[in-house]
């Protein structure tokens, strides 16, 4: 019997065999719904528990093993605090000796002498004798006569959550893999573009219980074959989804074609305080090229942190509104859609067009009258979150839609919002981004789109200085910081966490800002997070704006689109646990304006580790975005572990661009040829990986405007 996709979609994880309200609630915090989210839940890391290895082969560099050992004497707590538990083990070839750490007081009381224990552990040399010693293992205590049952397989370690140990998530797991054994799900990728030989069902069940690898690599899932296999069939689905989406796009209906309007053009540069740069007027001409034709433009504005891509997004804008046709800016997060309504509205109040705003937190009434305006026709520029492309909202003509940071959102967002034009025709589309992303990359992430480049910064800008600081250095930094706050600057101070983790080498936002305001109490200090209302988080970047707030320390939530030209000073606290990308957008926060701006790369990274190292000189000596992704790809071997997720391309449940980039150009050839030639299969693929994309694109076909004239 062969399961359907969707049967396994439909199954609740709460109807499994032993999982109860309290597990499956734990389950769905990991994001785990279905039985289909489960058997992807893939381990991050494996244990080797298929051998039991003998003390007198061990050698310093034996990493982890398992030891069937007896206890042969308890010596005691030692360590500066007395909290380091030392204990002697033995087996028929030698004598090893184990320390625990912060264990209770009767832990101890487990290890009588001659007592049985399968001990599974890294190993160390000892610092005093230098002799390999089993540091912290993991203890399983076995009668006297206990046969010992080694694993055939790797044990798998999962990602998890409070509450839900790995021993019944393994269990959980295991239950779904059962499942799936006996009712596997269908093959859809045909045989001859599986490189591989293996089926997707067997696949999934050797990464989470893979064989023991004979090559010593190191245990990861992104180093077996398995792996690949399925996100090689991932990547597939998604350009599956861009290859379909460029012929949706440009089938039969027509887009509100655009005569460009000089005049008006010219009038609006003249208002400006400043001039477009020729990298941002050769881009709007190509923008205005594709204006003029009935096929939908798609196209990519690309261009680094800074350099200027709302001016070309407006000036396109206003070239629609007054041809009559409704413009919508789309932008990921609450500060950045207010910031882009206040520049819009400012500099295209000369000329008479009605810009609203559209997010979540609006008053109903107001909504309710926000809506009419958009579906009247009044409001000509709607700039806002995901609320606007919510189901309630109807536009009377949309005819251009521009989509800020576009790497924030998905392709069925992408999809969702173009649907909005009216029934019949088809919107413009703008999409910008700045996320640095090799050249190949791009091609394989947005092939259905042209792509222009602003590659010029607006001239008077000095680049910024960018410092390396380790932390111990911190008050140095913090005293320098007031000399110049004093002076009228303004600062960031950007923190990985929001408040103390489990993680305490990281510091906190909240703690961070404590210590400012008591160190610094003349000055102002702001707090800006993840966690404050949009209310609470909008006053803050209104002062901050303003100049009132002197340093904002902030998380990562800053990272997108923040201007405010003022602030010249970019602090990164642990800067060594962020990806290059991201650094390169929190930095492009300053250098906006003419003024010479810094940033202060505040980490904690080991002397020893050179990637770590290697990687913040590239921040150091680097301003381009570009070059800083291309050798940041370079440096990540195919094992590492950070991917693009940071960099804000969740759209994948298994595979991950950077990582596989190299599966990228074939896995495009595979899609030409099902589309081509297995129609079936590519859309039984984009169902079982991007459902969301046919969903979109389907409510489309079925006629959703129901009261276009209402
Ligand atoms: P990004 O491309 O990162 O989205 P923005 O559009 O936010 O950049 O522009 C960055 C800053 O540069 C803004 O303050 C904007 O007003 C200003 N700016 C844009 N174009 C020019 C220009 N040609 N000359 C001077 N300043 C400009
Ligand atoms: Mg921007």
């Amino acid at each position: 019997m062969i399961t359907s996709d969707a049967q396994i979609k439909n199954i609740d994880v709460s109807n499994l065999k032993g999982v109860g309200p309290k597990i499956s609630s734990s389950l769905n915090r990991l994001k785990i719904f279905s039985l289909f989210d489960l058997i992807f839940h893939f381990p991050f890391r494996y244990q080797d528990r298929t051998f039991i290895s003998k003390v007198s082969d061990l050698t310093t560099d034996s990493k982890t093993v398992l030891l069937c050992l007896k206890v042969k004497a308890v010596e005691g707590f030692v360590g500066s605090r007395g909290k380091v538990l030392k204990i002697l083990f033995a087996d028929d070839t030698g004598v090893i000796e184990a320390s625990f750490f912060n264990t209770y007081a009767t832990f101890v009381h487990n290890f009588t002498s001659g007592r049985r224990v399968l001990a599974y552990g890294s190993i160390k040399p000892d610092y005093m004798t230098g002799r390999p010693s089993l540091v912290h293992p993991e203890i399983t205590f076995l009668k006297t006569d206990e046969e010992i049952v080694t694993e055939e397989f790797l044990t798998p370690i999962y990602p998890s959550t409070e509450g839900l140990g790995q021993a019944i998530l393994r269990k959980t797991i295991k239950t779904a893999l059962d499942l799936i054994h006996k009712a596997p799900l269908p093959e859809i990728l045909p045989k001859n573009l599986n490189p591989y030989g293996i089926s997707l069902n067997d696949a999934i069940n050797d990464v989470h219980y893979p064989h023991p690898q004979s090559d010593h690599a190191p245990l990861l899932p992104q180093n077996l074959t398995a792996f690949e296999r399925i996100c090689y069939e991932e990547l597939i689905a998604y350009q599956l989804c861009l290859l379909l989406l460029k012929v949706s796009n440009s089938s039969h209906k027509a887009a509100l074609s655009i005569t460009f309007n000089a005049e008006l053009s010219d009038n609006f540069l003249k208002s400006l305080s400043f001039k477009p740069t020729s990298a941002q007027l050769r881009v709007f001409n190509e923008i205005l090229d594709d204006l003029k034709k009935e096929v939908p433009m798609a196209r990519l504005v690309h261009g680094d942190v800074g350099s200027g891509k709302t001016l070309v997004a407006i000036m396109s804008a206003l070239q629609v509104i007054k041809a009559g046709g409704q413009c919508v800016l789309l932008s990921p997060t609450d500060i950045l859609a207010r910031q882009h309504f206040a520049k819009c509205s400012a500099l295209l109040k000369a000329f008479n067009v009605n810009c609203v705003l559209l997010t979540a937190s609006e008053r109903k009434s107001d909504r309710l009258n926000l809506l009419k305006s958009i579906s009247d026709g009044s409001a000509q520029f709607i700039i806002g979150t995901h609320a606007v492309f919510q189901d309630d909202v109807i536009y009377k003509h949309l005819a251009l839609v521009i989509i800020d940071e576009q790497h924030r959102f998905g392709i069925e967002q992408r999809v969702a919002l173009l649907n909005k034009a009216p029934q019949g025709t088809s919107a413009h589309q703008l999409v910008m981004t700045a996320t640095p992303i090799p050249r190949t990359l791009q091609l394989a992430l947005y092939s259905d789109l042209d792509v222009s480049t602003i590659d010029e910064l607006p001239p008077g800008r000095s680049p910024i200085i960018t410092a390396l600081i380790h932390m111990t250095r911190k008050d140095d930094v913090i005293a320098r910081l007031n000399a110049v706050c004093c002076r009228g600057t303004q600062a960031y101070w950007v923190c990985p966490h929001i408040e103390e983790g489990e993680d305490d080498d990281i510091a906190s936002a909240k703690n961070v800002y404590e210590e400012l305001s008591h160190k610094l109490p003349h000055l102002k200090i702001g707090l800006l997070h993840g966690q404050m209302n949009s209310k609470q988080k909008n006053i803050v970047m209104e002062e901050f704006a303003a100049g009132k707030i002197s340093i904002l320390v902030a998380t990562t939530i800053i990272e997108v689109g923040v201007d405010v030209p003022n602030a010249t000073i970019m602090i990164i606290n642990n800067a060594e646990r962020l990806g290059l990308a991201q650094l390169h957008q929190l930095r492009g926060r300053v250098g906006r304006g003419s003024a010479q701006s810094y940033c202060l790369l505040l980490h904690n990274a080991d002397p020893e580790n050179q990637i770590a190292q290697k990687r913040l000189q590239i921040m150091r000596t680097s301003n381009d975005g570009f070059k800083i992704a291309t050798e940041d790809l370079a440096l990540r071997g195919p094992g590492e572990i950070i991917g693009t997720k940071q960099a804000g391309f969740d759209t994948f449940k298994v595979a991950d661009v950077t990582r596989d980039h190299r599966l990228i150009e074939s896995a495009r050839n595979s899609a030409l040829y099902l589309k081509e030639n297995e129609i079936k299969s590519a859309e039984d693929l984009i169902r079982r990986w991007f459902p969301q994309y046919l969903t979109a694109r389907d409510d489309k076909n079925n006629g959703h405007s129901v009261s276009q004239s209402s």
